[in-house]
């Protein structure tokens, strides 16, 4: 569908607004196919989850929103590293699509739960807030199956969120019958530190009183938003200390600290050291700042992405816990259009064909190496591969396993 910018606002600002909320535009009353929960739940964790020893995983969220182009072809790719060294070790699935369904946008909340979820769906923000998407998934997550089947504490399966992504902080857990909280994945973000800093400095009361106010008043607010999580939701010791840490090392001002994805692959890193998540998924969002009009924020933003890669690989090999143990699962949450004569390039929003066009790179042991697959295949069927590769059950998601890649 192509949704229009509302007559009050100019295209340029309409788009800007994409840019700083995604959206959730243009949603039709076509009910989606018939792929929703399952009849029958899977049963709630029990206390004798089996210890994990299989392979770690971390997936790259390699966006918001990259085209195919500018990403694994040789000619014109601005991610060597990715296209150049990683290609080789893994299994490309070049001909990756997000499937056309009517009511089902290319935008970054929602290509984000179909990488997590294996599943595609209609969401709605729940707030009905305009161009926002603060979503709830609907089936399970890849980190709600891991720790439903295994014993793996919510610490060790990360998501790590840029800052200008609140709504993607509450995609932590889903509403779906025996999964949820209890199996919850855990974040790191600004948004997660700044939540910890806050009461901190409150508990400290060394701030002037007008600031301790301002803080205490945002809490509150961060707090109503997780409605799901009230009450219930107190940060793990582990996570609190990995805050005191970067406290510590960062200080309270975070203007020390990387920003945007350099932040991302930072945190990310850190925590391999002193969590050791056994899956983490990180949101790269740089290249998305191409909604402000400028096509050199996209391929710099790809281009800080690949240098994010690299470093992320180059600490896996660096890590005995991690070397020779890892799985790495690159794929995009949606692609751009192709257009070269428009006033803004390179947007997701308005159906066009490429940008429903992604890829999927997976490497690491047990992954077929220097092997590309030209076959149309899905989005959504990571997690069902993922599942298999990690020996966890993934019953609302998508079936079909790229098998191509399971050596
Ligand atoms: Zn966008």
């Amino acid at each position: 569908m192509n949704p229009k910018p509302p007559a009050a606002l100019p295209r340029r600002d309409f788009l800007r607004h994409l840019a700083v909320g995604s959206s959730v535009l243009g949603l039709g009353p076509t009910l989606m196919r018939a792929s929703g929960a399952p009849a029958s739940a899977p049963a709630a964790p029990d206390l004798a989850r089996r210890a994990y020893s299989g392979p770690n995983l971390v997936i790259v969220r390699w966006g918001g929103g990259a085209r195919r182009k500018e990403s694994i072809e040789a000619g014109t790719t601005y991610s060597p590293f990715l296209c150049h060294e990683l290609l080789k070790r893994g299994t490309l699935y070049k001909n990756m699509e997000i499937t056309k369904l009517e009511g089902l946008n290319t935008s970054h909340g929602e290509g984000t739960l179909n990488i997590m979820t294996g599943h595609y769906d209609r969401y709605k923000d729940i707030e009905n807030g305009f161009l926002r998407t603060r979503f709830e998934p609907k089936v399970p997550t890849i980190f709600e199956y891991m720790r439903t089947a295994y014993d793996v504490p919510d610490y060790q399966t990360l998501i790590v969120n840029n800052e200008n992504r609140p709504d993607e902080e509450f995609y932590n857990f889903s509403n779906h019958l025996g999964f949820g909280l209890n199996v919850r994945s855990q974040t790191l973000s600004l948004y997660r530190y700044k939540t910890y800093l806050f009461q901190k400095q409150l508990a400290e009361g060394k701030l002037p009183e007008k600031e301790l106010k301002e803080k205490r008043d945002q809490l509150a607010k961060w707090r109503k938003a997780d409605a799901r999580a009230a009450g219930k939701d107190e940060m793990p010791p582990k996570m609190e200390e990995f805050w005191m840490n970067w406290r510590g090392h960062y200080g309270d001002t975070g203007f020390v600290n990387e920003r945007g994805d350099r932040l991302l692959t930072q945190l990310t890193i850190r925590a391999m050291t002193e969590l050791k998540p056994k899956m983490v998924m990180v949101n790269y969002t740089d290249c998305d700042y191409v909604h402000w009009g400028y096509l050199d924020h996209y391929t710099r933003g790809i281009a800080i992405m690949d240098e994010g890669l690299r470093q992320l690989v180059a600490a896996v090999e660096a890590d005995e816990a991690y070397r020779d143990n890892t799985i790495f699962a690159v794929i995009p949450d949606c692609g751009r259009d192709n257009n070269p004569y428009v006033d803004v390039p390179c947007q997701h929003h308005f159906n066009s064909r490429s940008s429903h066009e992604i890829f999927a790179l997976l490497f690491g042991p047990g992954i077929a190496k220097g092997q590309v697959v030209d076959k149309l295949c899905d989005q959504s069927q990571l997690v069902s591969t993922l599942g298999k590769i990690m020996k966890f059950e993934t019953a609302s998601a998508e079936s079909r396993v790229l098998e191509e890649a399971i050596a």
